[in-house]
């Protein structure tokens, strides 16, 4: 028998896997899709916080606080393990003056952690319960694949949004943990994510950085019956939300000529909506503005198991990743970043290292 199973080889178990194989536990790291870096994978690859920890409380005022505490503490010294490991980062910059951090190439990160998780991967093997002894980390991604999840906890018009994400992440973390006892967080309801060039665009997972339309402070933002919303956060979180609540989960951003040239990042607001054209979305051209059709792409559930500090969810069963509730509720906050500080504590508690 292992000493520790870990469901899922994204970035929460891969940095479970390599933390508990560094402490010389033998590791079952099962993997439910054909590859290993789950979201990750396909992610811009910017693990960060908010630089400072009152901010972060204010923009995620439904998470626990002291979950918070414990990732945005921890997060530096992780990145410096990451660097340790044989992960280079691209640069030490988020080009964002709220935050701090590091992006990395995917690729070259997931090689990495699978190298320090010790290279053995289960493929095709989907955890499907906590029961046999050893203690397990669930690390499976989230529930944003399962439509009935999606429409009871998210969106009732769940079928028309698009996945922004790996596809085998579908509430396997969330059903086993639920059944070995533990509770659900706060937050069900909410998740983080883009809205996205509508159909008949074709977004295939290349694109999902890429074809992002994320201006809608540039624009305004209507439903199909042409009711306004106005963007409340940078991260137009709220604005993905939204529109995820609208019929067809579908907007319109009308972009007056004047926007086209602003600067979201590293792109221009005429650049993401070029994007959008060429991808095949609804596009119109208006006397002094264009009007892009967008979808709501979720890319990861923001809710999920409530976890105490050391990762703990049930008796023998830890929670890390998008699987655990609690760090970023109310707002935005880095997912990978949650999933690296929170995986390394969930095997180490797992282990009995810690609690
Ligand atoms: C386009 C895009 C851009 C993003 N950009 C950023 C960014 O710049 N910064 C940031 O912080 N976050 C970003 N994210 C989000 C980030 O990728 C996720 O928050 C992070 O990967 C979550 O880690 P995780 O371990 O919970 O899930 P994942 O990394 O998705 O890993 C979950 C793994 O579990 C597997 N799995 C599912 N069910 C089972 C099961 N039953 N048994 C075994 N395995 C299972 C899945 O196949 C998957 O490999 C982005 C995501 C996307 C898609």
């Amino acid at each position: 028998m292992p000493d520790l199973i870990v469901a899922g080889a994204g970035m929460g178990g891969l940095a479970a896997a390599a933390e508990a194989v560094s402490m010389g536990a033998e590791v079952e790291l099962r993997e439910k899709g054909s590859r290993a870096g789950g979201s990750m994978l396909l992610s811009s690859g910017v693990v960060w916080r908010h630089r400072d920890f009152e901010r972060f409380r204010r923009e995620c005022p439904g998470g626990d606080p002291e979950l918070q505490r414990v990732v945005w503490e921890s997060l530096d010294a992780d990145l410096a393990w990451l660097e340790a490991l044989g992960a280079e980062p691209l640069e030490r910059d988020t080009h964002n003056p709220l935050t701090a951090g590091a992006r990395f190439d995917t690729r070259q990160l997931t090689g990495a952690l699978v190298a320090a998780a010790g290279g053995r991967i289960r493929f095709g093997a989907p955890l499907t319960e906590a029961a046999g002894g050893a203690p397990v980390v669930l690390a499976t991604g989230g529930f944003q694949g399962d439509r009935e999840l999606m429409s009871r906890h998210v969106t009732p018009w769940a079928g028309d949004l698009l996945l922004r994400a790996n596809p085998w992440s579908a509430g396997d973390g969330m059903r086993i943990g639920l059944a070995a006892g533990a509770e659900l967080s706060a937050g069900l309801d909410e998740f983080y994510g883009r809205n996205m060039p509508a159909p008949p665009a074709r977004v295939p997972e290349e694109g999902f950085v890429a074809l992002a339309q994320l201006y809608a402070t540039h624009a305004t933002v209507r439903n199909s019956r042409g009711e306004e919303y106005e963007a409340a956060t940078w991260s137009e979180i709220d604005v993905v939300q939204w529109t995820a609540r609208q019929p067809g989960a579908r907007a319109w951003y009308e972009v007056p000529d004047a926007a086209l040239d602003h600067r979201v990042r590293e792109r221009t607001v005429g650049e993401m909506v070029a994007a959008a054209r060429a991808a095949g979305a609804p596009v119109e051209r208006r006397a002094r503005s264009t009007v892009v059709e967008v979808v709501a792409g979720v890319t990861t559930t923001i809710g999920g198991l409530r976890i105490d500090t050391t990762g703990r969810a049930a008796p023998g069963v830890c929670a890390c990743g998008a699987d655990a509730g609690g760090v970023a509720t109310g707002g935005y906050a880095s997912g990978l970043a949650a999933a690296l500080v929170l995986g390394r504590i969930a095997a180490r508690s797992a282990l009995g290292a810690v609690g």
